[in-house]
């Protein structure tokens, strides 16, 4: 099977937006073993979208597009697909009745728009939007239009096109995954250890996926039934784990942090966080937790020396001979924050962000991150590189703390 992705809106073209649908899709398409040869981005322009679907039509089984389904003007793609496909739009009673319930008195004349379908499409009802998306099968190829706000094109994907495509490419069966989280591992000594395995696999198959500083290994089955898919993925998914070894943070977890807070929440314990170059955003990391409420007491932003020692009571003499960036310094803006906050556990950073302020004694991207809790402290300094923008080293320093205080709690 061939999918070509078309997505529709100017605002792709001009640069406003970045087409995230499509990599959602994507994505999503792999997993079911749906090769995606075409991406294509069109504007909202009835004449450009027609040439570009006849070209779709001519090289992909199925067609995937996103946005373009809303009230306005330029919402044109149902349209000008269904006529691209000689059919015609009807008016669908049930989906102007929902438009009425969910819109109310908001309900003008243009946005019952929305409720014309094309003739024999399968409506893809929006539980997450007002816009329903719809798929049908013509000349030859399977059309599915899906809304363009992400909030909506995620689920509707998810729930509505995926289990639709499933039907397409598994006779019946399912398709599950499940993804193995990593952390601390490049990705191609990962793929060195785990090659024997992943190539001698065939269902479920194992894929590798590398993902802003950590990685992740996709194991997916087809089988009757989801039971006997996980019964397939289960085995494979322990092999890997023992295979890789405490790098692996968890199993279909969202996040280090996430792991984090329910790992802390699990034992009873709190944390408190000391923050130099990485600026608040492990605090930001935690609260984007909910529930982290439970186990976060708080942090500090102590950016210059004299807030190092006026809040963390670090020492000037520290400071002075060590300087900012050292292992004596994270050590004790740990043990301060602790102190302060009286938390189970204190975690600090500093160093060096870049792309300014390297010196050849501490290059940028020279990072300490110093860990307090009862009876243990501990520095470490990650392996960064000087050459990494200073999001990514400031990213990559809260999530080597994250991992430092994830090791930490498995050993309570
Ligand atoms: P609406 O009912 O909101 O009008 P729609 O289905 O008509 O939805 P568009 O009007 O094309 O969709 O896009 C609405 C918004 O959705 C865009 O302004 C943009 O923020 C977002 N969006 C659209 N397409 C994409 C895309 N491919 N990737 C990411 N965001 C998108
Ligand atoms: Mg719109």
């Amino acid at each position: 099977m061939k999918c070509e992705l078309i997505a529709v809106g100017t605002e792709l073209l001009l640069g406003e937006i970045s087409n995230t649908d499509a990599q959602m899709i994507s994505q999503g398409l792999s997993e079911l073993g749906i090769n995606v040869y075409h991406h294509t981005v069109v504007g909202d322009n009835p004449e450009r979208l027609k040439e570009v679907l006849t070209i779709a039509k001519s090289r992909a089984d199925i067609i995937i597009t996103t946005g373009g389904l809303g009230p306005t003007a330029d919402d044109l793609t149902k349209e000008t697909i269904a006529a691209a496909f000689g059919k015609k739009l009807y008016m669908d009673k049930e989906q102007r009745e929902r438009l009425h319930q969910r819109m109310g008195a908001r309900m003008t004349p243009n946005n019952e728009k929305q409720a014309m379908l094309p003739e024999n499409c399968e409506v893809l009802v929006n539980d997450w939007g007002t816009a329903p998306g719809c798929a049908f099968y013509a000349e030859g190829c399977h059309v599915i239009m899906l809304p363009g706000p992400p909030s909506e094109c995620t689920p509707m994907f998810k729930y509505r096109a995926r289990p639709y495509l499933e039907k397409l490419c598994t006779d019946g069966q399912v398709i599950r995954s499940r993804f193995i989280k990593i952390f601390g591992l490049g990705e191609s000594a990962m793929e060195d250890k785990l090659a024997f395995l992943m190539n001698s696999l065939e269902n479920p198959t194992a894929a590798p996926y590398a993902k802003e500083g950590e990685c992740e290994v996709r194991v997916t089955a087809k089988a009757d039934s989801e039971e006997e898919a996980y019964g397939l993925i289960d085995p494979v998914v322990g092999q890997i784990k023992e295979i890789l070894g405490s790098v692996v943070y968890g199993v279909d977890v969202t996040s280090l942090e996430e792991v984090v807070v329910k790992g802390l929440i699990d034992k009873g314990l709190t944390i408190s966080t000391a923050e130099s170059c990485t600026g608040g955003l492990m605090g930001k990391r935690l609260t984007d937790i909910p529930g982290s409420s439970a186990c976060y007491i708080g942090g500090a932003v102590t950016y210059s020396n004299e807030m190092k020692m006026k809040v963390l009571g670090v020492s000037p003499k520290t400071l002075e001979n060590f300087g900012a960036v050292s292992a004596e310094t994270a050590m004790e803006m740990a043990r301060g924050i602790r102190k302060l906050t009286g938390a189970d556990i204190g975690i600090s950073t500093t160093g060096v962000a870049g792309p300014g302020g390297g010196s050849d004694e501490k290059p940028v991207g020279t990072v300490y991150i110093g860990l307090s809790a009862d009876g243990v402290d501990k520095v470490i300094k990650p392996e960064l590189r000087p050459t990494s923008s200073r999001q990514r080293i400031r990213n990559s320093s809260a999530g080597s703390a994250f991992d430092l205080v994830r090791r930490e709690i498995l050993e309570k």
